[in-house]
């Protein structure tokens, strides 16, 4: 099906579903016009700002009858460019829908509208003494629905698992208009198909999740977090996998490469502990009690010290954990300081390939002319491999980046790893993904796509 941009008429019956101020064709549409993956940008036709269900029905209704593209947007905050509306198409925003709708402490459940921020959804349940483990770094700006959307992870994924493992219901508006209902407060559920997990991820390709049911835990009431630094990066990585085959198992192990370590430092103006260290984990150890958590760290401490650690940093204050965190949480903005131009990658591998996927890509770096430094989740097995343009021309960049990208993703693949652990394919990864996968996974994707939205009017171009 050809889609076209909507006309005059179009906009006047779209603001029509949801009244006039909450249609944007011309001041405040600049908000809307990208998300947070560089260098891309569209104008929309018109943002429309629903104020529930029923509103985004008869826009998906409308739009499905002529042909209208559709681009839903939680917050914004995606890297892959799942949000930016091209071609002129609507941009369906859920700010409004930004209520927590119960917490249910028999059942260990929330229900929560789709643009609640995670980070506020996770400090209400901690209010009356439960966790909603997923916390993307990200978690203070991005929406709980386009957590959903992403399949989001996070820092304690190590342990805890990424958003579609919490996720047991959702509600949503199809492209014709329908509504799809699936799942509830349960924790087994077997009925069917499992239509909710193939909308989780699927970057508002399938349906617009407008309810979601999240399971949630007892809150853990002691914690500790480590730094533990090494004189080198294969150390450090070896180090991950040896914890775990230890049987500890962290709610985090977060990886900082030297490199990256000093450059922060440098760009906060501030002393950071170890700055010699050629990498560094932060590790964060919970347990019920004071007792099982000193038990765990010192043996964690013995393990890392045995491993080759230069030392281990304890950070149990709300002071000295910041001392630790403000390092990890500043690496991205510390990155763009010193090259403004980054292709930030996100690829994940088994664990224990995690030195390999560290070696190669540097290699590949070394090869193309390019520097890459590294740092992520790699309690996940998943690195973020940033590759910074420096001072290098726009066409020696754009020719290296040619090469090394897909040299970046076949070698992820040969380590059985995967182009996009977390942020998504949107439009950045797309022309890859042949790299992952052969004709058939990718013409069953496309089928689901056809009997989810035969139009094709949801997030066109993006995803698969
Ligand atoms: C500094 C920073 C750190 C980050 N750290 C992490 C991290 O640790 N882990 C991680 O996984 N990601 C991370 N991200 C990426 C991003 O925050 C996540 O992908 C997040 O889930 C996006 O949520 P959002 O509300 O901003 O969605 P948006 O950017 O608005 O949308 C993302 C995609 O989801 C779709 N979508 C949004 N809401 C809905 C809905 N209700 N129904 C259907 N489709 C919808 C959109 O169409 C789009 O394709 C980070 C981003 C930044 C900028």
């Amino acid at each position: 099906m050809t889609l076209r941009t909507p006309r005059d008429t179009d906009i006047s019956e779209l603001a029509a579903i949801v009244g006039g101020e909450f249609a944007l064709t011309d001041e405040g549409i600049e908000n809307y016009c990208r998300d947070e993956s560089p260098d891309l940008e569209a104008q929309p036709s018109v943002v429309l700002i629903p104020a529930d269900e029923r509103e985004i029905s008869e826009i998906l209704r409308y739009a499905d009858d002529r042909l209208l593209p559709v681009v839903t947007r939680g917050l914004g905050t995606g890297v892959a460019g799942g949000a930016v509306p091209f071609d002129g198409a609507i941009v369906l925003s859920l700010e409004r829908l930004n209520r927590i709708l119960e917490i249910d402490e028999d059942n260990l459940m929330v229900v929560t509208q789709p643009a609640v921020i995670t980070g506020e959804l996770r400090r209400a349940v901690e209010a009356v003494g439960l966790f909603y483990p997923p916390d993307p770094a990200s978690l203070d700006s991005c929406s709980i629905g386009g957590n959903f959307a992403t399949n989001a992870g996070g820092m304690t994924a190590v342990k805890y698992g990424v958003t579609r493992d919490y996720v047991k219901g959702f509600r949503g508006v199809l492209a014709g208009g329908g509504i799809i209902s699936y799942g509830g407060k349960l924790v087994k559920n077997v009925a069917g198909y499992d239509l909710l997990q193939i909308v989780c991820g699927s970057e508002g390709t399938l349906a617009v999740a407008t309810e979601l049911t999240l399971k949630l835990l007892p809150h853990k009431r002691h914690r500790v977090d480590l730094l533990v630094g090494f004189d080198s990066v294969f150390k450090s990585v070896s180090a991950v996998s040896e914890i775990i085959r230890r049987r500890i198992v962290p709610s985090t192990i977060e990886f900082m490469e030297g490199d990256i370590v000093r450059i922060v430092a440098d760009a906060l103006e501030k002393s950071v502990p170890m700055p010699e260290a050629g990498a560094q984990l932060i590790i964060s150890l919970e347990a019920d009690s004071e007792e099982e958590l000193e038990k765990t760290y010192f043996s964690l401490g013995e393990i890392a010290m045995e491993l080759g650690a230069i030392d281990v940093f304890v950070a149990d204050t709300t002071q000295t954990r910041e001392r630790i965190w403000v390092v990890r949480r500043s690496m991205r903005e510390a990155l763009r300081a010193v090259s403004p131009t980054i292709v930030a990658e996100d690829i994940a591998v088994p664990r224990a390939r995690l030195a390999e996927l560290w070696k190669g890509a540097r290699e590949l770096g070394e090869r193309f002319g390019v520097r890459v430094l590294s740092f992520g989740h790699a309690g996940d097995g998943n690195l973020h491999i940033d590759v910074l343009k420096d001072d290098l021309s726009d066409d020696r960049w754009n020719t290296a980046m040619e090469g090394f990208i897909p040299a970046l993703f076949e070698l992820a693949v040969k380590l059985g790893g995967t182009i996009t652990a977390e942020h998504g394919i949107g439009v950045l990864k797309k022309p890859y993904l042949p790299i992952c996968f052969g004709e058939t996974e990718l013409s069953l994707m496309a089928g689901i796509k056809r009997v989810f939205d035969p139009n094709g009017i949801l997030n066109p171009g993006k995803a698969i």
